[in-house]
């Protein structure tokens, strides 16, 4: 197998509902994000995804979270944005838009240097 991975950021702000603490204020983060892609086979330039490829799709995404409040996207509407369901969504977007031969293996997403959690199937 085949890894490439893509590091990312954005700056977002939410607050966690139904929760007992500083957390259920509004705050922002400058999150960072990892994506780990795999494929079993490389294409004839001996690559799993071009970089550039791969990332214009990773930076599309962004500006979809990029200075917005996360609980008025639809994705958060109904849970809560913190970083584990943050990670599962990128995961999903991301499965759903990469070329057929290339799969997101595992999202981890940063709120903190010392705070982080990942999704993966
Ligand atoms: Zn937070």
């Amino acid at each position: 197998m085949y890894e490439i991975i893509i590091e990312e950021s954005f700056s977002s702000a939410h607050k966690l509902r139904d929760y007992q603490g500083v957390c259920e204020n509004l705050h922002g983060h400058n999150w960072k994000v990892v994506i780990v892609l795999e494929s079993e086979h490389l294409n004839e330039q001996g690559i799993v995804v071009d970089f550039k490829d791969a990332k214009k799709i990773t930076e599309e995404l962004m500006n979809k979270l990029d200075h917005k409040y996360l609980n008025e996207l639809s994705w958060f509407c109904s849970i809560n944005p913190t970083t584990e369901n943050i990670s599962e969504f990128l995961f999903n977007e991301l499965n759903a838009k990469m070329p057929d031969n290339v799969y997101v293996k595992k999202v981890t997403t940063w709120e903190s240097d010392g705070f982080g959690a990942s999704y993966y199937k």
